[in-house]
């Protein structure tokens, strides 16, 4: 069955149709990709779906609810989560304690001043890092680790919130092609387990390739292709985005790690 269902969405900017009337359908146990040269409209639909902007037309259903005019936390409420940025105050917090401030923050329990948060939610925390494979760190100062086990215990926060879709804009940025890799092959096994789906922006195509189960392609805020990788390498039309504006489906420059 279809969880999320995308249907006629558009978003104009003064002028710019930044998203111009989209479709497309996401299954239970599903990582899909979407991909398309800088200003096609990726974080735009993802902001749509998140609620962190308004469509200006059409509808977007999650298991048969409208998500169009709902308010972020109500859309998180209902099923739709994202990664976030360890934010640098938390920095110094240990995995661990992160991670047992998402459920916290997900359980919406206010602080109970007598009880440290050190014993709160800790077996449901570990439990979380055990499926990411940060357990064995959970002892650390997020400040301490490697970057590709940042974005492990990032994913692991985004779970404590229990999303059956999650939001991935760009979760590889700055890493490494063997972190890439891995944390996508993370994220799939993830999505089955989890029976959820993932929805994500990869600039990558080799790791787009080798680990989304079918991808959408955007440009100019359309939607020009859609298929599994055999059928997207061989598109007309997509070779013309990447390969008539000089752009390949070669990994781009690495960014900086940050
Ligand atoms: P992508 O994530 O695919 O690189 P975006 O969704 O960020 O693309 O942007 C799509 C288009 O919408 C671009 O032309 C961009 O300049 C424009 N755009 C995005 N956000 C805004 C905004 N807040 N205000 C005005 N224009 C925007
Ligand atoms: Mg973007």
């Amino acid at each position: 069955m279809s969880l999320l269902q995308v249907r006629d969405l558009s978003k104009a900017f003064g002028g710019v149709r930044a998203v111009d009337g989209i479709h497309f359908d996401l299954h239970e146990g599903e990582l899909l990709a979407m991909i398309g040269p800088n200003g096609a409209g990726k974080s735009t639909t993802f902001n749509m779906v998140g609620g962190q902007l308004r469509a200006s037309g059409g509808s977007i259903q999650l298991q048969g609810r409208e998500l169009v005019g709902a308010k972020p936390r109500q859309i998180c409420h209902l099923g739709v989560g994202r990664t976030f940025q360890i934010a640098a105050t938390f920095a110094s917090l240990t995995v661990l304690e992160n991670t047992q401030m998402a459920l916290l923050s997900h359980h919406k329990r206010l602080y109970h001043w007598w009880r440290p948060v050190r014993d709160q939610y800790r077996e449901q925390a570990l439990a979380l890092l055990e499926q990411v494979g940060m357990a064995a760190h959970a002892e650390r100062p997020c400040s301490e680790l490697a970057y590709g086990d940042v974005k492990r215990v990032e994913l692991a926060m985004a779970l404590a919130n229990d999303p059956r879709l999650l939001l991935m804009d760009e979760p590889t940025a700055g890493m490494g092609p063997q972190e890439r890799n891995e944390l996508m092959a993370l994220t799939k096994r993830l999505v089955v387990e989890r029976r959820m789906a993932v929805l994500f922006t990869e600039h990558s195509m080799d790791v787009v390739f080798a680990h989304a189960d079918r991808m959408l392609v955007l440009a100019r805020g359309r939607l020009i292709a859609e298929g599994d990788a055999h059928s997207i390498r061989n598109h007309p039309q997509v070779q013309q985005v990447y390969f008539g504006s000089g752009k390949t489906f070669e990994r781009p420059p690495q960014e900086p790690q940050p």
